[in-house]
Order: structure tokens, then sequence, then C-alpha cells
């Protein structure tokens, strides 16, 4: 007996519709293929080479299954009842003497792929209560999220790039031939650049390497590592000077122009030429481009954001955007309209909340805290650093900071001075090893799935549910029980709390908010009747159908006949499309005066800053930069062997030139050098490159005692975090610097 089911990939931003087909084995199931759904309203049928891998994932056998503790150094497997006993019996001491803030979060990137760790990651945090919150986000999108919020009231309130009306596209310092998009959920990135530019549309990429998707542009921008900001604020100044500025229909919800002209006054062109790497005249002609094509937008990601001046880039971003009248307009940068969970669709339109920032610091170096997290470059100093207010223990959750996060040599050795680490892991890894008790998720296959917050950056609306393609494990909890029960262990319910109880609360208190909003559909009911109808559905489900339910297209508890329900999403297993991107203004707005704030005071004044760099600026022989890879997913899919096997990714790209005058030729053993680490890595020699410009993939490293991770320790790699400085990082958002750190590069004796 065969079936197919279908669900969504949860591995990275694209979200492709997957086919998955199943037969009958006596154990119960086995998948015997995964291919693109071509029914699935978003991909069409796309699918990149790890959508197919949620098979060899879920059947890996280095893949936990059962919880782990560390006993005499050793890991071995228990129940789960002895794993939150171990967790009560060792992390609660540590909270009692020495409170909440002795414990540090870590989240992940997956976490923001995991619906059971959107929905129930944040009871976790508020039942463990520390202010010690880190997250994979400050080591990659805070600045834009920051800029978003401060100039359009939300840090998800992100306008992304409407591909596939566009005429004119600039991107600076992304790679969706590698990655498939961030910030801008869209399956088949490559093909709609491809027909961006088969259809006469212009593809301008901004990036220190060619990269596949540099190759296949119209113009490569071969910019230097870190300098997007200096770029960015010279084409705002000719748009001035040449009086290109045209705002369109945005003109009146826009605040703060003046300030924008006399910010970016001393910026010409000529002035950062030399910084930046390109010519005076190049800055001006695509400004000049950009202001004349009649659609355009910007799109800048990872490469702008992991920079010392992230956050300026980021914002200025969505000025020229703006400036060239293409905010919200289609082809242009536009707003998603989310059939879930996203603040811009709930509540009184237009106006919001104050952004409110750095309120307070970190111990140590009183790093600033944005959107309730402190800067992941702060993590292991907090760790390692005794005195009042000592980090002692740490729980993360689908995080390996120990290669994803800056100077993870130091981190490493910090972890294993903690005197408790609690993981929520698929694996035994870098970082989980350290972990006295690790609690492992069920695999991909194993669990629902909807991108609450993916689908909030999407360039096209869509809404799409998918239900757990294989049952959980005898004995084994589902994802949303792991968090429940871990939470009310920390709320000193004991280590045999009913998940139940979690999901209860939580349920009951968005039914009893939203009946008490006036513009929400079930404003004013009864909340006994909203529960009643939600009945008997529980955890994830129960969840996003009341928020699909109340959404902007959802039925509203019988208000709406014709809307969502969870019921209508599962009667369309490949999706429903809600159409093209439409333009929001003023309504998406969710600033306090309900307009765009295009001079944020605190980026306007960070611009000092940005100048103190030009002036002080220093050149160094070389800079490392990170790059992508199609086939691996950051740090944790390189277990699967059709991923990592045949020629070695994990290289340093280092220009013909460069390579001369060091004497190396591809495959030699460099050794590369930075403030705070140092790593031995084989060259690859390319004329892809900058020159004096270097480049190690992230995610590597895999060569650490204590793993059980057998193929990806076969195919380990460099780590490239060993060297990334946790120095360097954006003053504004606390993001880490991996654009441009500098090191000295030398042939291995
Ligand atoms: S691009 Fe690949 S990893 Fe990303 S969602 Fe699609 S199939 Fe999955």
């Amino acid at each position: 007996m065969t079936r197919t089911a279908y669900r969504t990939c949860p591995l990275c931003e694209a979200g492709c519709g997957l086919e998955i087909s199943l037969r009958d084995t006596p154990d119960g199931e086995e998948v015997v293929r995964i291919r693109g759904d071509q029914a699935d309203v978003f991909s069409l049928g796309y699918i990149c080479p790890k959508g197919s891998t949620l098979k060899q994932l879920h059947e890996d056998p280095d893949r936990l299954r059962s919880p782990m503790i560390r006993r005499d150094g050793k890991h071995v497997e228990v129940s789960w009842d002895e794993a939150f006993a171990e967790i009560e019996r060792r992390l609660l001491p540590v909270l009692e003497v020495h409170g909440r803030d002795a414990c540090a979060v870590y989240l992940g990137n997956p976490s923001a792929h995991s619906l059971a760790g959107m929905l129930y990651g944040r009871p976790l945090l508020r039942a463990l209560g520390s202010t010690n919150v880190f997250s994979a986000s400050t080591v990659d999108q805070r600045p834009k999220e920051i800029s978003a919020a401060l100039m359009f009231g939300g840090g998800l309130n992100v306008p992304v790039p409407d591909v596939d009306r566009t005429d004119y596209l600039l991107m600076l310092g992304a790679n969706p031939f590698a990655s498939n998009g961030s910030l801008a959920t869209a399956p088949d990135w490559p093909g709609r650049l491809e027909r961006l530019v088969a259809r006469g549309g212009s593809l301008v990429v901004v990036d220190p390497r060619r990269s596949r998707t540099a190759e296949m542009a119209t113009e490569w921008v071969p910019v230097r590592p870190g300098s997007d900001a200096y770029l960015l604020m010279a084409m705002v100044q000719v748009l001035f000077e040449e009086d290109l500025v045209a705002l369109g229909g945005t003109e009146e919800f826009v605040t703060g122009l003046d300030e924008v002209a006399a910010v970016c006054a001393p910026f010409t062109p000529e002035v950062v030429a030399h910084a930046t790497g390109i010519d005076a005249g190049s800055i001006r002609r695509i400004a000049r481009e950009l202001a004349a094509a009649p659609t355009a937008c910007v799109y800048g990601r990872i490469g702008t954001t992991t920079a010392e001046f992230g956050t300026i880039t980021s914002w200025l971003v969505d000025v020229l955007n703006a400036l060239t009248g293409n905010l919200d307009r289609p082809g242009g940068a536009m707003f998603a309209k989310a059939a879930v969970g996203a603040a811009n669709t709930r509540g009184k339109p237009r106006y919001g909340r104050e952004t409110k920032l750095h309120r307070r610091v970190s111990r140590v170096r009183g790093l600033p805290e944005t959107m309730g997290e402190l800067p992941v470059v702060a993590l292991a100093e907090e760790i390692d650093t005794p005195g009042e207010g000592q980090v002692r223990a740490l729980i993360t959750v689908a995080g390996n900071p120990v290669l994803s996060t800056p100077n993870s040599g130091r981190l490493d050795a910090a972890l294993a001075s903690l005197e408790c680490m609690v993981s929520i892991d698929i694996y035994l890894n870098e970082t989980t090893r350290h972990a006295d008790v690790i609690l492992p998720a069920p695999s991909s296959l194993q669990k629902t799935h909807y991108d609450v917050a993916l689908l909030q950056v999407a360039l096209r609306n869509v809404a799409n549910y998918s239900e757990a393609v294989l049952p959980l494990d005898a004995g084994q909890l589902a994802e949303w029980e792991v968090f429940a029960r871990l939470a009310l262990l920390l709320q000193g319910a004991g280590a045999e709390g009913d998940p139940a109880v979690v999901d209860d609360l939580m349920i009951d208190s968005l039914v009893r908010a939203s009946i008490g909003d006036e513009t929400s559909p079930i404003h004013g009911r009864d909340p006994e009747e909203i529960l009643l109808a939600l009945a008997p559905r529980r955890g994830p489900a129960r969840l996003i159908d009341f928020m699909v339910r109340t959404g902007p297209y959802g039925e509203g508890f019988g208000a709406d006949p014709d809307g969502l329900s969870l019921d209508v999403l599962l009667a369309h297993p490949h999706g429903i499309d809600l159409g093209a991107l439409e333009p929001r203004l003023p309504d998406v707005l969710r600033t306090p005066d309900g307009m765009i704030d295009l001079a944020p005071a605190l980026l306007v004044a960070d611009v000092a800053r940005l100048q103190e760099g030009l002036d002080g600026r220093r050149e160094h022989r070389f800079v490392l930069i990170g790059r992508r890879q199609l086939r691996s997913n950051n740090s944790w899919m390189h277990n699967v062997n059709v991923l990592v096997k045949g020629k070695p990714r994990c290289t340093l790209q280092l220009h013909p030139d460069d390579a001369g005058e060091l004497g190396l030729t591809s495959g030699d053993p460099a050794v590369v050098t930075s403030r705070v680490g140092k790593v031995t890595v084989p060259v690859e020699v390319t004329d892809a490159i900058r020159p004096g410009v270097v480049s190690i993939p992230h995610g590597w490293g895999h060569d650490l005692p204590g793993m059980q991770m057998g193929v990806a320790g076969e195919h380990a790699g460099v780590n490239s975090n060993l060297l990334a400085d946790e120095e360097l990082f954006d003053a504004i958002s606390g993001n880490a610097v991996l654009n441009g750190i500098p090191v000295e590069v030398a042939a291995a004796t």
C-alpha cells in the first residue's frame, strides 16, 4: 500500500511544497520518495536538494529519539520522566540560589521554522523569567528588524521585493541561488530572478564575491565588504542632489524627508568611492537607473546586516525604496498580508506603540538590549566572567552557537564551565555535547507545520498548513509538549507537569485578548462559546485554528462563512493562494503617529559613527567574509550524506593575485588568523572574489570530541566562527560582524 502526503518544507524560508510518497511496512510506514509538489500554490513543484532529505533526516541513526543525560562525561539515553527529573534536580537549585538571570537562553535559527517553537517558545521564556535571552537573530537579521520597527512600527513589518513584477532589482549581500531568499519568503528565487532578467529587467548584485546570483545578474558590483552603508548613503545623496526624489503615493505618509536630505549630504559618491571600492560614476549611474526604472526595488540581506553599520544599511535600503516612489507599489517593495500572526493586521490600523530599544545593557560589556534580547556576541563573556549576575546555566533551543556565533572557541570553553545546561535538539552536536540533559524534538515529518513568521514576509499572500506525515514514536513527546513541560517545571510545577495546562492557558489568554480587541471579529463574544467552537483540537492545531479564524482572511467564528479556518486549510493540502501583494499603506503602519519615519532619531544619530568610520578607516591586507551553500543549512544538515558527499566544500576562496603573492594554489592548506583564533583550511583559488577578500562558508567544523554525528565528522571542515571576533558588532543592534573580519593569511608550514 502506498499513499501520498503533502507538506511544506520547514528547512528554510522558501517554504516549498513537498509531495511525499509513503508505503506500508511491518512497523508502520516509510517514506519512499520526496519531490516538489507540482500543485503547491506557491512553489509549483520547485524544490532544492535539501527538501528531499527530510527522509534521510528522519531516518538518520544519529538523530536523537530519546532524551539524553550526561553521566560520567558520557551521554546516555533515559526516559522522559528521568530527563525532566534531572533538570529539576540540577537547574532549579541554580535558579533558587542565584536568581532567574543565572540561566540564559539561546534560541537557534530552526526555532523560527518550528510551529511549536513559534507558539510555545514565549511561554517557556516567560516561565524562566531571565533577562539573559540570546538568539540567532543577533548573528543574522536584527538590524533589519530594528529598522523596520523604527520606520514602520514592527520588527516583521519588513517590505519585501516584489521580484515577480519589478523592472529593476538592486540586491546587496544576498545570494538567493544558494539560500533561496531570506526575510523575503518565496520558493524558487532562482527562477524568479531568471524570469526578471528574461523579461528585460535589470538585476544588479552588490557583493564582494561573484556569487551564483551575481553570475547571472545583469551587473555585478564588487563592493568592499562592510561598506554597503556608504554606497547606499551616496545613492541617497545623488537622488537629492539631482532632484530625483519622487515619493509618489507614499508622500502623505512620510515624515523626516528633510532630515534624510541633510544627513546624506556629506556622503557624495566621490567621498565614498574609496571606502566602497566603487567609482563615483558607477554609484551615480546606479542611483539614476534606480530612479528612472518604471518599477524598482532595493533588497539587502545577510551581507548587509552582519556588518558594522548593519542597521544604517537596513534603514537606507527602505529609504531608497521610498525616495524612488517604489515603496508599497507593485514591482517595488511591498508588505505581505499574512493570514496568521502578523502584528500589522491586528489592532487599530496605523497607530501603534513606540519601539523601545536599549532598555538595559549586558552585565559585562554593557551591550544593548534589543527586542527583549542581548547580543549573542556577549554570551561567552556573560558565562566566563565571574561576579554578581554571572550566567551559570543555559538552555539552548534548536541552536548550535558553538558553530554559529563569534569567537566560538571561547564560547565552547565557556559552555564547559556551566553548572547546568539543557538543550532541546535533535542531535548530539558541537553545542549539545556540553548539555547535561538533551530533550529531542520529533523529526520534521512527525510535526505539524505552519510558517507563522515567514509568511509575514512572503512575496505572495498564501496560507499553508501541514499535518504531521508520520506519527510520533511510542512514548515520544510532541515538540509543544516538550516546551510546555519544561515551562511548567521552571514555574515550579514539578517534573511531571501536564502540558495541557500550558496549552489551555495559552488558548484562553488568546481568546480573551481577542474578545477585548474592538477590531477583532469576535469582539465582545462569550469566551466559552469560542473555546467550545475550537474543541476538540489541542496544541498547535487549536492555536493556529484560532489565529486563522480571527485573522484578516478568517471566518471570524461565523462572521464570514467564506473565510478561512483550519478546516479550510486542511481541505487544501497544496495551500491557498490569497493573491499577489497589494498596497497596504497606511493601514500596515504601527508607528506611534501612524506615519513612516524616514529619519528615525536613533539611526540619524548613528550616522556620526558612519562618518567616523570613513575618516578613521583602516585598510587591512585581508578581510574575511562568509558564503552560503545550496547543500548546507547553517550547521545542522551536514549529517546527511547526500548533502555533503563529493568535493570538500569548506574551502578558503582566494583571488589569483593574492594566491600568487602568498605562493598558494588550489588545495594547498592556508593558515587564517584573526584576533581571536586560527584555522587551517584548503585554498580554492578563484577570480570570483575581490582581491584582498577571502571567504570561508560557515556551519562547518564537526570534529569536536563527544559529538554523535558520524557523517558530519567525516566531512568536518573548519569552523569560520573561530575567527569571528566578538568585539566587532553593530552598535545599534549588537549584531555580530561576519562580513569583513580582519585576518592574516599565510601558507601552512
Ligand atoms: S528551498 Fe529547499 S530547503 Fe528551502 S524550503 Fe525549498 S526545498 Fe526546502
